[in-house]
């Protein structure tokens, strides 16, 4: 009876979006809570990588 509790995929929302997403226990904790879906971890690489480019452009 109590074996679907274990099989249960905790459901968090991502911070921006709030989109419902899947993760385990052990992401939720090594992200301290701070949980993002797929698309918003893209879109923050591709923000982090135009910074650098700026950064670079700026200073040279
Ligand atoms: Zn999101």
């Amino acid at each position: 009876m109590a074996s679907f509790i274990t099989k249960m995929v905790p459901i968090f929302k991502c911070l921006i979006c709030r989109k419902d997403i899947e993760r385990s226990t052990k992401t939720y904790w090594s992200k301290k809570g701070h949980l993002l879906c797929s698309t918003c971890l893209d879109n923050i690489d591709k923000k982090n990588s135009s910074n650098k480019d700026i950064s670079k452009e700026t200073k040279a």
